[in-house]
């Protein structure tokens, strides 16, 4: 099979679909690959990278959706690479297609085989391809937290791990899913005094029975958030509710009880953030101040590590892109239910009972 692999044309986009090493094990199993060039210079892979590799690197990407059976990617088509998509064509990305009718509509008329990362699922119910980049914003967020404290930037000049004879700061996290774990062993692991809140008991003592002794848990009822996040130097918000916007947590009239200058890093502002007042930012302007406490909202925090963010996405999907590749998307979906999961769009038809549900399109 020739797969191909375009440079992402979506403001502020700095990832790629497919890395060297995962353009080498497709070589090595018989495949063609074509790299736009130039398409992984945002994540420090220069064009010699794949060409080392085996690759063919094509000047545009009208010539790499011209020649290639299958299209791997990490942000939704665009509206010129979607006029670019042909019948027959398999199309790997995030897709997002449930707020986006415009998008579907154009899938759905271009007659590919188009496959979602964010729905392929694995036996434990996870999302293993929406995981890697919930553990780089988890990991992120402490320390974009940390630099929304520092006084220059409007917040409260707390050190988040003191120094002998200073009290570190207390940082509480709101959901202790992957995004709420990653940040609360970063913060603890950076001398933070760290409080995870969630809803789930399973999850507690998940939770508890790992990590004793480096930070500590609390049900997530209305009262111990409100108590937790009136004491918090930083407050990070993690929590998910699949399919659904993220319920707001933290009210505007709470922010008062709040320290002044205390920083929150609404990781959820993807799913319209867990605090009412967020709004979300971009990198260039990442935070903003409502009432005396600095927000940081950025909704895809990790853009701003794309290397690391490439390179982990690349190992989530390398299987998932081997088993495309080798036996054809029809049987390596009968292989693999979890992959079937991933199907949003084949010829002309919408396949995803949430997206048909949200945009009221027959599946
Ligand atoms: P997850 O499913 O692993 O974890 C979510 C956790 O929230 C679960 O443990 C759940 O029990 C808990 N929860 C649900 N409702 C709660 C409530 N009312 N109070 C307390 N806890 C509650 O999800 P995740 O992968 O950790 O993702 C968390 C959020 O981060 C999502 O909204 C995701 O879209 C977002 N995210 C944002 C970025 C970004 O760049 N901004 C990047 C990755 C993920």
């Amino acid at each position: 099979m020739k797969i191909g692999c375009p440079t992402e044309i979506k403001a502020q986009e700095y990832r790629v679909g497919l890395t060297p090493n995962a353009a080498r094990e497709a070589v090595e199993h018989g495949h063609q690959v074509v790299v736009q060039s130039g398409a992984g210079t945002g994540s420090g892979f220069p064009d010699s990278d794949y060409a080392e590799a085996g690759a063919t690197l094509l000047d545009t990407a009208e010539e790499v959706f011209a020649q290639a059976d299958l299209i791997v990617k990490v942000k939704e088509p665009q509206a010129p690479e979607r006029a670019m998509l042909r019948a027959g064509q398999i199309l790997f990305t995030y897709l997002h297609l449930a707020p986006d009718p415009e998008q579907t509509r154009d899938l759905m008329a271009s007659g590919a085989t188009c496959i979602a990362y964010e729905t392929v699922t694995d036996r434990q119910g996870g999302l293993p391809l929406l995981a890697p980049m919930s553990e780089v914003a988890g990991k992120l967020a402490p320390q974009m937290g940390a630099w929304t404290l520092q006084k220059a930037n409007g917040g409260r000049g707390v050190l988040l791990g003191g120094v002998p004879g200073v009290r570190p700061a207390q940082v509480v996290v709101i959901g202790g899913g992957v995004v709420g774990t990653h940040a609360a062993r970063v913060a603890a692991g950076m001398g933070a005094d760290v409080t995870v809140l969630d809803r789930s008991l399973p999850r507690l003592r998940y939770l508890d029975d790992t990590f004793r002794g480096l930070f500590g848990t609390r049900y997530a009822s209305a009262g111990a958030n409100a108590e937790l996040v009136a004491a918090a130097d930083m407050v990070v918000g993690a929590v998910l509710i699949p399919g659904a916007a993220a319920p707001k947590l933290v009210t505007r009239a709470q922010l008062s009880d709040m320290k002044p200058g205390a920083a929150v890093v609404d990781v959820a502002i993807d799913q319209g953030g867990c605090f009412e007042t967020s709004r979300a930012t971009t990198h260039e302007d990442p935070i903003y101040e409502v009432d005396g406490i600095m927000h940081y909202c950025v909704a895809n925090m990790p853009g701003a590590v794309a290397r690391t963010s490439t390179i982990a996405l690349g190992n989530a999907t390398m299987p998932f892109l081997m088993a495309l590749a080798d036996k054809g998307w029809r049987q390596a979906m009968e292989d693999d239910p979890h992959l079937l999961d991933g199907l949003n769009v084949h010829a002309g038809h919408l396949t995803s009972y949430p997206v048909g549900r949200a945009l009221e399109i027959d599946v």
